[in-house]
């Protein structure tokens, strides 16, 4: 028998930590780590059409329309490092996104959706203290600090706390996030391919609960 190809889509509220999550399971797994949030931030950063149009949306913590969502994601999927299966972070964001995930993938792979759940008071908790670097790294003032304090332990460029980090973007981007799972929820209960992990526990117990999940769905 042919052996499934998977999609493991990542979704929690923001600073639910499943960026860092689904790092250590793509590097597990040796699948590529998809996320939508790094492609728009890219795409900001060499000042493409697309970047410019989405940065407008992002500064304000607002969803990116669908359409460059959808252009964006389709052409990253055409990269060849996709086809033995692959992890998704902050995509599908709503039931648009999800269907049009759908079509461009269905038949192909098996698709699973893993929750972080983190109460909305640990967010804006865990928000405030985030820092990130252009190289893409992310940091924790407490949680996940750089060995030198506003430096990145990667390439050694200087910390920053994002735009969309602030708490009245947090806000709006937690309410979004609501209404977001809400379809994901419903598709990953409905096909019983939802996978709930509890987010506020140690890093590394978080980890462990994944990868003793994912393994008994790979195992199947
Ligand atoms: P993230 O890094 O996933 O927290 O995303 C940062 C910001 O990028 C979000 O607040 C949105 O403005 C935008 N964004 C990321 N992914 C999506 C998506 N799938 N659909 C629409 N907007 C997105």
């Amino acid at each position: 028998m042919k052996k499934p190809r998977f999609i493991f889509i990542f979704f929690g509220p923001p600073g639910s930590g499943k960026g860092t999550q689904s790092d250590v399971l793509g590097a597990k797994l040796g699948y590529p780590v998809i996320s939508t949030g790094e492609l728009l931030r890219h795409e900001e950063k060499i000042k493409s059409a697309l970047g410019l149009k989405a940065r407008r949306y992002i500064k304000k913590g607002e969803l990116v329309p669908d359409e460059l969502i959808h252009k964006m994601m389709q052409r990253r999927l055409t990269k060849r490092d996709t086809t033995k299966g692959f992890i998704l972070d902050g995509y599908p964001r709503d039931a648009k996104q999800l269907d049009d995930l759908l079509k461009l993938t269905q038949t192909k792979y098996e698709i699973w959706l893993i929750e972080i759940k983190v109460s909305d008071k640990e967010v804006i908790n865990r928000m405030s203290g985030r820092r990130v670097c252009d190289c893409g790294a992310s940091y924790h003032l407490i949680y996940k600090p750089s060995k030198k304090s506003g430096i990145c332990d990667l390439c050694g460029k200087k910390l920053y706390i994002r735009e969309d980090d602030k708490p009245a973007v947090v806000r709006e981007r937690l309410a979004h996030y609501k209404d977001s799972a809400t379809p994901l929820i419903a598709y990953g209960k409905k096909y019983k391919r939802l996978i709930s992990i509890k987010g506020e526990q140690a890093i590394v117990k978080v980890k462990q609960d994944i990868n003793s999940k994912v393994a008994k769905v790979i195992k199947n």
